[in-house]
Formats: C-alpha cells, structure tokens, sequence
C-alpha cells in the first residue's frame, strides 16, 4: 500500500485516483496533473495492454484454472523503465505496440479474469509504495486505492470521445476506421467496462466528476490541482515530495 496520511476523518492513501471510460481525456490529464503536481504518473492502462498484447502473442486461453494462474506467476512486469520505455512483459519493451488500435480489445478482455486484475491491483500497490502520485485507470477509486485523499472521475460525451480517438488514430497514421465504427467502438467498451462483474468502471461516491466535452485542457488542471492542492493542505501533507 501507498504511505497512509492520517486525518481527523480517518486514514487516506496518498495516491491522487483517476478513472474513467476510453478517450475521456483522462490520460492527458493524469499526465499534466502529475507534472503540474512533481509527482509521479501511473498508468495502469498500458499495464492491461501489455498484458492482453503478451498473452495474446503466446495463445494463452482467457479463462480462469491452473494454465492462467501458470501464465502469472511466469510474468516479470517492469513499469517505467526509461523515459523512452513505459513497459517491459518478460524482458519485451511494449511500449509502441501497445498503443495500436487492436490492443485496446485484447486489454478489455483480459482485464474481465478476475485472476488478471488481482495480479496487477498487487503490482499497482506496490508501484505506489511510499510515493504521492497520480494513478489512472478504471477502478483506481473504487478498488485499488478505495481510500486515496483525491479522486476524481472524468467523462465526455461519446461523440466527443468518439472524435477524439479519430484524431489519435488519423496522426498515428491509421486510416482504416471510420468516425460511426469508433463511436460504435466506445460505446461497446463502455458496456463492457461497466457491467464486468470484477471491479466495473463506475464513479466511487466520494469522487469528483468532471466533464471534459467542452472544457480547455488549462481549465482543467487548474480545477484538478486546486482540489488536490486543498485536500492534501486540509490534511497537512506535503506535495511533490517523493
Ligand atoms: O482505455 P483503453 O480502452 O485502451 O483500455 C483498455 C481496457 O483496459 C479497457 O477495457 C479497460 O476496462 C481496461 N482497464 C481496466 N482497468 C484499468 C485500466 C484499464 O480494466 N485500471
């Protein structure tokens, strides 16, 4: 678990938590929130990419019994290696090819075996052993860190989502989808995400919402680090130390 920071409230972990659903704009914002913060920026995920990229490259079968739990306990997961390598499965460097489009796909099934997400909810606490950051996903605020001193839930509109993930696509160079299969894309995902019966993506009560549909990138962060800069004073901690 993250270092504990005891309130009048009660004791909090102190990992800023953010999730949400696909091209949100959450990554980004996790991203500039860390740096705007000089704390550390953890995405879980390039971990469920890497993850559903590695099994699927070596045939694993998604369900539950002894071969997953064998196809686990053979993986060495290195996270943030360089500023040029995010994510290493077994030695492998991961990072480009978990950006392609399919991947994402192979990342949602995998991340419904509830052997996977206990797997990585360890890996994810250990990675936030003893530091303040920001850790994005889907089931940050709910499950991984139920008790972090900020969360914060972001969502846009589908069509929104649906415009920005073309964006993406058409500046990496990949022209082979149109804007009605991405928008059919999110929302597919969306219903995945929020009715797997482990860890579904859904808003924890204590989170903040926050819709990016028509907000600039700046307005955000200042409303974000605001928020996170007032719970961490009311709770008396420091900031940027790790
Ligand atoms: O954002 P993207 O669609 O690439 O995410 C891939 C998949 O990884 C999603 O289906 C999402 O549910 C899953 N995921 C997850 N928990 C996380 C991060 C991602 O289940 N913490």
């Amino acid at each position: 678990m993250s270092q504990n920071i005891n309130g009048a409230e009660g004791t909090y972990s102190q990992v800023i938590a953010i999730d949400g659903p696909s091209g949100s704009g959450k990554s980004t914002i996790a991203k500039e929130l860390a740096s705007a913060l000089n704390v550390l920026y953890i995405d879980t995920v390039a971990m469920f990419r890497a993850l559903g990229f590695y099994a699927d490259q070596k045939h694993i079968v998604l369900e539950e019994g002894p071969s997953l739990n064998e196809f686990l306990n053979s993986l060495t997961i290195d996270y943030g290696v360089s500023p040029t390598c995010l994510i290493k499965v077994n030695g492998i460097d991961l990072t480009e090819k978990i950006r392609e489009h399919h991947v994402s796909k192979l990342a949602s099934i995998i991340s419904q075996l509830p052997s996977v997400r206990t797997y990585l909810l360890n890996f994810q606490r250990d990675l936030a052993l003893n530091k303040v950051c920001v850790m994005e996903g889907r089931d940050i605020g709910t499950v991984v860190f139920p008790n972090s001193f900020s969360k914060f839930f972001i969502t846009a509109s589908v069509d929104i989502r649906a415009e920005r993930r073309l964006k993406q696509l058409r500046e990496s160079g990949d022209t082979s989808l149109t804007l009605e299969q991405i928008k059919d894309d999110v929302r597919k995902r969306d219903e995945t995400d929020m009715n797997r019966v482990v860890a579904p993506l859904k808003k924890a009560e204590d989170a903040m919402l926050l819709d990016t549909s028509h907000l600039a990138m700046g307005d955000i962060i200042n409303i974000l680090s605001n928020e996170v800069k007032f719970r961490a004073a009311h709770l008396g901690f420091k900031l940027g130390s790790n």
